[in-house]
């Protein structure tokens, strides 16, 4: 019952971590709420192909690789071809099956249908107590990676409590046996009021014939209670052609907030991935994310234990800051105007406009979010010659 590290969650991050711990022969307990190994299976999970690559991720997990990138206004559209697969699609599921099947190969201890309802700070350990066991377990380091319930940050003051407005998706696994061939390298997007109204549709591509279908919906708590999801998608998918006649595999769905974390360490808790609302604000990637806290944590928490200085954790703060900079701030700024204000002529210049910018540019807005040297830079040049 004693352990050095007890991680809450086995998210992509709450299991990298586990595996990367046990790796370096630190003792590892980690709790997940679910019975099932690899449930709760929610995300799209697309991603650029370097994040297999960077982070050691099972390549078993990747479900599908991308090479073409398409956005879709309201009337308008355009597609971007890459000489390579430069972005792939997980198996959400797949992907946590295996890390935690790594980690416990490692070493850690899984223990699954584990909820942990609190944790009590002492001097040099803290108490984890999980809903129907009589014992604590003792750890030195606890890590919150409880995903956006974030229950130990919540519970600790680190992150306000649950924000009223989180954004929120719904998707589908489906069968699309009349699709072609190019959508299952094609990472799809909609945007536009016609399309899903303050947020966007997607489809990405699983291993054929699946597809994932998804709508999501910024602050959906903005809107009243008239938006339903569930009619957003059914639209999305009546207006594709090539799904009809699709056959749903599955159907799942999940919330995103953003910005309520206050601190991300508090004594000998760290809170990483969503429980520290780590995801990009602008379009939800979270998993790569996920995982570069999960390093940065694994990093101070080897270094602490190593040097018996519980006090270092705190350079997980300054490491994960650093790394944001100013890049979710401005991400959000720009959630704001795109899903709140656009209208649908909008979104359909804002696909002109884009159409003039290279492979290379789209990738680098979408997903490293250098939005204003790409997009803005063009557009400023269209406009002023300059
Ligand atoms: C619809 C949707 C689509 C998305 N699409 C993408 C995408 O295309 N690409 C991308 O990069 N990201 C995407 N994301 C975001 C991404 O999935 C998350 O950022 C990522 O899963 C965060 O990982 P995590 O490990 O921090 O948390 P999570 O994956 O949320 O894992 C948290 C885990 O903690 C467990 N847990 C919660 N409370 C407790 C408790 N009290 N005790 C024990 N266990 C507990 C949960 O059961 C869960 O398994 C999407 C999210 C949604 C909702």
């Amino acid at each position: 019952m004693k352990f050095d590290v007890a991680i809450v969650g086995a998210g992509p991050a709450g299991s990298w971590l586990a595996r990367e711990l046990a790796k370096n022969n630190i003792s590892v307990v980690l709790f997940e709420r679910s019975p099932v190994i690899g449930e709760p299976n929610f995300s799209s999970a697309g991603s650029p192909a370097y994040t297999v690559e960077r982070f050691r991720l099972p390549p078993a997990s990747v479900a599908a690789r991308w090479d073409i990138l398409r956005i879709n206004g309201p009337t308008t559209t355009f597609s971007w071809r890459y000489d390579t697969p430069i972005g792939v699609v997980f198996d959400f599921r797949e992907l946590k099956v295996l890390l935690l099947k790594e980690a416990e190969k490692m070493g850690a201890i899984i223990k699954l249908g584990s909820t942990v309802e609190n944790v009590k700070i002492l001097n040099d350990y803290s108490e984890i107590y999980v809903k129907s066991e009589k014992e604590a377990y003792r750890a030195k380091v606890v890590v919150d990676a409880s995903g956006p319930s974030g229950v130990i940050a919540t519970r600790l003051g680190m992150r306000k409590a649950i924000p009223i407005k989180p954004s929120v998706g719904l998707e589908i696994i489906a069968e699309t046996p009349q699709a072609p061939i190019d959508v299952f390298r094609t990472l799809d997007f909609y945007f536009g009021r016609v399309w899903v109204p303050h947020g966007y549709g997607w489809i990405f591509p699983m291993m054929k014939p699946c597809v994932k279908i998804g709508v999501g919906v910024f602050q959906l708590a903005r809107y009243g209670g008239g938006p339903r999801l569930e009619d957003f998608l059914n639209e999305l998918i009546k207006r594709v052609p090539y799904l009809s006649g699709h056959h749903i595999v599955e159907t799942h769905g999940g919330m995103l907030y953003g910005m309520g974390i206050r601190h991300h360490v508090f004594k000998n808790v760290i809170a990483i991935g969503d429980a520290a609302d780590q995801v990009n604000p602008l379009g939800g990637e979270g998993i790569r994310h996920a995982l570069q806290s999960a390093e940065f944590a694994r990093d101070v928490i080897l270094d602490a234990i190593a040097k018996n200085d519980l006090a270092r954790l705190e350079q997980y703060d300054i490491r994960w800051r650093k790394y944001i900079g100013w890049r979710w701030w401005k991400c959000r700024i720009l959630a704001q105007f795109f899903y709140h204000h656009f209208s649908d002529s909008m979104h359909d210049n804002f696909v002109r406009a884009v159409s003039k910018i290279t492979a290379q540019e789209i990738f680098d807005a979408l997903f490293e979010y250098k939005i204003w040297p790409s997009i803005h830079a063009r557009l400023f040049k269209r406009h002023t010659g300059y």
